[in-house]
C-alpha cells in the first residue's frame, strides 16, 4: 500500500535514539534543550519550547497568551479539530471562519466579519486567531497582524504543515513559524508531518511571557529556581494548574536529526510537486481536476487536488484504493463533527464547504520513489478516464 504520508527514518536516527536509549537520560535531560536551541536557530526565534504533541502546543501557547472562557478563539473551517480543541480545553468558545476554496486557507473577509460582529466587540476578552498555514503553503500573516491593533487580536500561527515554508511578498519575505507576523507558531511532530517525533511538538516564540509560561505549564506548573540561591536546594513550588506535556530524550534526539535533514526533505517533497504539476498538466488529468499552485516557498506537505465535478472525489478515493493507493480528505469542515455542531448550530461556509467536496490529498512524502510516483499518475490517468 503507498499510504498518503509517513515518517523518513534513516540509520543516522536510528544511531541517535539507541545514543540516547544507553545514556543516563531518557527524558529531562540534555537532549531536550539540544532540540529546543537547533528550533530556535532553524527559525530564528527567541525562545521555543517543546512538547509531547502538536496538540499540547496549541494548548500551552493559548494558556501562555492569556486565553481564558471570555476569549474568541477564531480558527478557519478547514483545519485539523486540534486547532479548534485547544481553544475549547481552556473554556474559550470558537468562531469558525471560512477559507478561500482554491487554497484552503483562511479568508480575510470571513475574518473581518467576524471581527466586526457585535458578539466580538461586545465580549470582554481579545480574540485569538489561530491562522493556519494549510497543506504548506503560509497563512496571510502580513494581512492579519494589520487587524491587530485595531481589534486587540493576538496570533499563534498553526504551522504544523508548513516549517520552511516562506512567501515572497512585495514587501518582505515572511517565513512561517518565524514569529514575524505571529506572537508565537506551533509544529507538530507526527510521523506524517516534516519532523518525525512519534509524538511531539513545540511552541516557538519571541515573547519571554509566553515561553516561561509554556515552559512551566508543560510541566504541571511547577517552579524551581534554577540558581542556587534558595536556601532549600529541593525547592519548587506549584503556582498554577499545568500537565505533563514533556517531550522525551529520545524523542528529542530523532527530531534534532530530523531537522537537520529539513531542507534535503523540503527539497525531496518540492521535486515531488513538480514531477506531479508537470503530469497533470495535460488531458485527461486537467479536464478532471485543479492542482495547487507551484509557490518556490511551499513545504509540501500536501499535495491537494480539487475535482471539477461534484461526487468524483469519493469514487476515485475508492478506484484508487483498489489499486493500493492510499488518498485522504483534508478535512472535514469542523463545523460539521458531531461535538462543535451540537455546541454551534448547522453552519455552512461557502469555501470551506466546495474545498471539502472536492479535496483529495495525494501520495506526498520524501521517501515516495519515482515508481511509486508514477503508478500514482497513471492510476489517477485511467481513473479519470474511466469516471467521466
Ligand atoms: C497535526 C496537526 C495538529 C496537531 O498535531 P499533533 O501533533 O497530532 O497533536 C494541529 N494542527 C494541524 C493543522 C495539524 O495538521
Amino acid at each position: 500500500m503507498i499510504p498518503y504520508s509517513k515518517q523518513h527514518i534513516t540509520d543516522e536516527d536510528r544511531l541517535a535514539v539507541s545514543h540516547v536509549l544507553e545514556s543516563d537520560f531518557v527524558t529531562q535531560g540534555p537532549a531536550v534543550v539540544d532540540f529546543e536551541d537547533a528550533l530556535k536557530k532553524r527559525f530564528s526565534v527567541e525562545h521555543a519550547v517543546v512538547c509531547s504533541s502538536g496538540t499540547a502546543a496549541l494548548h500551552l501557547s493559548y494558556a501562555g497568551i492569556g486565553v481564558n472562557s471570555k476569549t474568541i478563539g477564531i480558527v478557519p473551517a478547514i483545519t485539523f479539530s486540534a486547532t479548534a480543541n485547544a481553544f475549547r480545553y481552556l473554556g474559550a468558545e470558537v468562531r469558525f471562519c471560512d477559507v478561500d476554496e482554491k487554497t484552503g486557507l483562511i479568508c480575510l473577509d470571513s475574518l473581518e466579519s467576524i471581527l466586526r460582529s457585535i458578539e466580538y466587540k461586545s465580549s470582554l476578552c481579545r480574540g485569538v486567531i489561530s491562522p493556519v498555514s494549510f497543506a504548506g503553503a503560509v497563512a496571510p500573516l502580513q494581512e492579519i497582524k494589520k487587524l491587530t491593533p485595531v481589534h486587540g487580536l493576538k496570533i499563534i500561527e498553526d504551522a504544523s504543515h508548513s516549517p520552511g515554508a516562506f512567501v515572497d511578498g512585495d514587501r518582505a519575505t515572511v517565513h512561517s513559524a518565524s514569529c514575524s507576523y505571529s506572537d508565537a507558531a506551533c509544529l507538530s511532530f507526527h510521523p506524517v508531518k516534516h519532523i518525525c517525533c512519534g509524538e511531539g511538538g513545540a511552541v516557538l516564540t519571541n515573547d519571554k511571557t509566553i515561553s516561561d509560561a509554556a515552559r512551566k505549564l508543560r510541566s504541571h506548573g511547577i517552579e524551581r529556581p534554577y540558581d542556587d540561591s534558595h536556601e532549600s536546594p529541593w525547592f519548587y513550588q506549584q503556582t498554577e494548574l499545568g500537565w505533563n506535556y514533556r517531550l522525551t530524550d529520545f524523542q528529542a534526539v530523532l527530531g534534532h536529526s530530523q531537522l537537520s535533514r529539513l531542507d534535503i526533505q523540503l527539497e525531496a517533497r518540492r521535486k515531488i510537486a513538480e514531477t506531479y504539476d508537470c503530469a497533470f498538466a495535460e488531458a485527461p488529468f486537467n479536464e478532471s481536476f485543479e492542482v495547487p499552485i507551484l509557490s518556490p516557498g511551499h513545504s509540501w506537505h500536501l499535495y491537494i487536488i480539487r475535482f471539477k465535478l461534484a461526487g468524483i472525489r469519493d469514487r476515485v478515493h475508492k478506484f484508487l484504493k483498489k489499486r493500493g493507493i492510499l488518498t485522504q480528505i483534508h478535512y472535514v469542515p469542523l463545523y460539521r463533527h458531531p461535538y462543535y455542531l451540537e455546541r454551534y448550530g448547522k453552519q455552512n461556509f461557502p469555501g470551506a464547504e466546495k474545498f471539502y467536496q472536492s479535496c483529495l490529498s495525494i501520495p506526498m512524502y520524501p521517501s515516495l520513489s519515482l515508481d511509486e510516483q508514477q503508478l500514482v499518475i497513471d492510476s489517477l490517468g485511467l481513473c479519470c478516464k474511466d469516471l467521466l
